[in-house]
C-alpha cells in the first residue's frame, strides 16, 4: 500500500497529500465536547467523523496520537449551573459521563488524552503571559484580550474579510458570528456569579479559545499534524487557535485542517424548538440500533451535509443486514471445493477500492461501494455453487478485518435484526434451551422459542444426522 492518502485541507482550501511531520506517526486534536448538556446527533456526527479518520490512519500502519479537549469552564457551562445553583464540577460531571457513555456506544475509539479546561488553568495563563510579553495581547478592566491587528495572517483560515472590523473593538463572549471580527478575551476578569482562579497573571477565569492552544502544545507540541472540528468551528473558535499558538510559539500551529459539515434532520437545521431536535437516546428509543445509526453517520462524506431522516435509518438498516447476511452465510459454508480465481479478484478488487476510497480524502461512498461490489459477486459464486470453505473464509476474514479496524458497524450483537455477527452462539442457546423445555414437557416455552429463532430467519430441521439449523430469509426490517 504506498499510495498517497489525500486530505482536503481548509487552510488553502485543497486536497493536498498527507505528509505527517514523523514518519509514520499522527498527532491528531480534535475539539471536543462543552459539558454545559448532552451531546446531540450533530455532534456525533463530527466525531463519528474523526474516529473514521483516526481508525483509517491507523489501519493504514500510522500511531496515532490523539487528544479531545473538554470544556468544563466557559459561558454557557457556567450559565447552567449557576441556573441550577450548583457548582461547575457537579453541574459538567454527569454530563461528561454521558459523553463517554455515548461515544462507547457508537463505537468511537477512545481518545489518548481528555484533557479538561479546569484542570489546564496553569498552562493556559503561562500562555496568555507568553502573549503579553510579546505584545500580542492587552489588559483592559482586568481582562485580557488578543489583539487581531498584530497577527497579519488572522482570517488566513476562514477566509473572513477584515476590512469592516473596527481597530482595537473587543468581545468578550465565548463564541461570535463572522460579521463581528474583534479582539477577543484570552482571560476574563472577575464577575459576580463566575468562577474565578488566582494566577500569575491576575485572577480571573479562561476565555474559551485558549485551552485548545494550551493543551495541543502540551501533548502534540507547537506543531501537530491534523486539527479536526465541524465548520462551525472555522470561526472564530480555529481562527483564535492560530492566532493564540503561532504568535506565542514562532511556529505554524497545524499542518492540516479537517472540518466536517453541518447534519440537519429532514432537511432542517436542528432546533430544540422545532422538535426535530434527537440525541443519541431519542434514537435509540425509535429503535434503532447502535451500529445503524453509526453507519448512517458515517456513510455520508463529511464535507457533505448529512440530512438525518428515519428514512436514512432504515436504508442503513438495510445496506448493513444486506452484509450481515453474508457474513452468515459465509460462516456456514462448508464445501470442499478448491479456490475460485474469480473469488480471489473480487476480493483483491474489494480490498484496492476500499482503500483506495479512503485515501481519497476519506471517500466513504467507494469504499462502501467496494463492500457491496463485493458482497454482490460472492452472492452470485454462492448462488452458482462454486464458493467453497477457504473462499469463504478469505472473504469473511476480509470483511471482518475492515469491520474491526475502521468501519466498526457492520457486525452486530446475536439477535439483533437479521441473523448475523455471533449468530452460532445464541442460535446454540436457542436450541439448547428449547431441548430443556420440551424435556421438562414445556411445550409452550419451546415453542416460543422456536418462534423467536424463525423470527430471527433461523428454522430447525431433524435430519438423520440429528438437528440442524439454516437461515432461511431475513426478516422484515
Ligand atoms: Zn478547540
Amino acid at each position: 500500500m504506498s499510495a498517497m492518502i489525500r486530505f482536503h485541507n481548509t487552510l488553502g482550501g485543497k486536497v493536498e497529500e498527507f505528509i505527517p511531520i514523523e514518519t509514520g506517526r499522527v498527532r491528531l486534536y480534535t475539539c471536543g465536547p462543552t459539558v454545559y448538556d448532552y451531546p446531540h446527533i450533530g455532534n456525533w456526527r463530527a466525531y463519528v467523523f474523526e474516529d473514521l479518520l483516526k481508525r483509517f490512519l491507523k489501519y493504514r500502519g500510522f500511531n496515532v496520537l490523539h487528544v479531545m479537549n473538554i470544556t468544563d469552564v466557559d459561558d454557557k457551562t457556567i450559565r447552567g449551573a449557576n441556573a441550577r445553583g450548583i457548582g461547575l464540577e457537579d453541574y459538567t460531571r454527569p454530563f461528561i459521563e454521558a459523553f463517554h457513555a455515548e461515544r462507547d456506544t457508537l463505537a468511537i475509539l477512545a481518545a489518548d488524552h481528555y484533557p479538561r479546561a479546569t484542570a489546564f488553568i496553569p498552562e493556559m495563563a503561562a500562555l496568555i503571559e507568553i502573549l503579553l510579553d510579546k505584545g500580542v495581547a492587552y489588559r483592559k478592566d482586568g481582562s485580557i484580550y488578543f489583539a487581531i491587528d498584530k497577527f497579519p495572517s488572522y482570517g488566513r483560515l476562514s477566509r473572513i474579510n477584515l476590512e469592516d472590523r473596527r481597530p482595537g473593538s473587543r468581545g468578550d463572549s465565548d463564541e461570535y458570528e463572522k460579521d463581528s471580527v474583534h479582539d477577543f478575551a484570552l482571560w476574563k476578569a472577575p464577575k459576580e456569579g463566575e468562577p474565578v482562579w488566582e494566577t500569575g497573571i491576575g485572577p480571573g477565569r479562561p476565555g474559551w479559545h485558549i485551552e485548545c492552544s494550551a493543551m495541543s502544545a502540551k501533548y502534540l507540541g507547537p506543531t501537530f499534524d491534523i486539527h479536526c472540528g465541524g465548520v462551525d468551528n472555522i470561526f472564530p473558535h480555529h481562527e483564535n487557535e492560530i492566532a493564540q499558538s503561532e504568535a506565542a510559539n514562532g511556529v505554524p500551529f497545524v499542518r492540516y485542517w479537517l472540518h466536517c459539515h453541518h447534519l440537519v434532520v429532514d432537511g432542517e437545521k436542528m432546533a430544540k424548538s422545532k422538535g426535530n431536535f434527537f440525541r443519541l437516546a431519542d434514537i435509540l428509543a425509535k429503535g434503532y440500533e447502535p451500529a445503524e445509526i453509526r453507519f448512517l453517520l458515517l456513510s455520508t462524506h463529511y464535507r457533505k451535509m448529512l440530512d438525518f431522516t428515519e428514512d436514512g435509518l432504515r436504508q442503513a438498516r438495510t445496506s448493513r443486514n444486506r452484509i450481515r447476511n453474508l457474513l452468515f452465510e459465509l460462516r456456514h459454508i462448508e464445501r470442499d471445493l478448491p479456490e475460485d480465481p474469480a473469488a480471489a479478484r473480487a476480493l483483491e478488487t474489494a480490498r484496492r477500492a476500499f482503500v483506495a476510497g479512503l485515501e481519497d480524502d476519506l471517500n466513504i461512498s467507494e469504499a462502501l461501494a467496494a463492500i457491496f461490489e463485493l458482497v454482490k459477486g460472492v452472492n452470485i459464486l454462492i448462488a452458482e455453487g462454486r464458493l467453497g470453505s477457504p473462499d469463504a473464509r478469505k472473504v469473511l476474514a476480509f470483511i471482518e478485518e475492515v469491520d474491526t479496524a475502521v468501519l466498526a458497524c457492520l457486525a452486530g450483537k446475536p439477535g439483533d435484526g437479521a441473523a448475523a455477527g455471533d449468530i452460532d452462539t445464541w442460535v446454540r442457546d436457542k436450541i439448547e434451551a428449547r431441548q430443556k423445555a420440551r424435556a421438562a414437557k414445556d411445550f409452550k416455552r419451546a415453542d416460543e422459542i422456536r418462534q423467536e429463532l424463525a423470527a430471527a430467519g433461523i428454522v430447525l430441521e431433524d435430519t438423520k444426522e440429528g438437528l440442524r439449523w439454516k437461515r432461511i430469509a431475513l426478516p422484515k426490517s
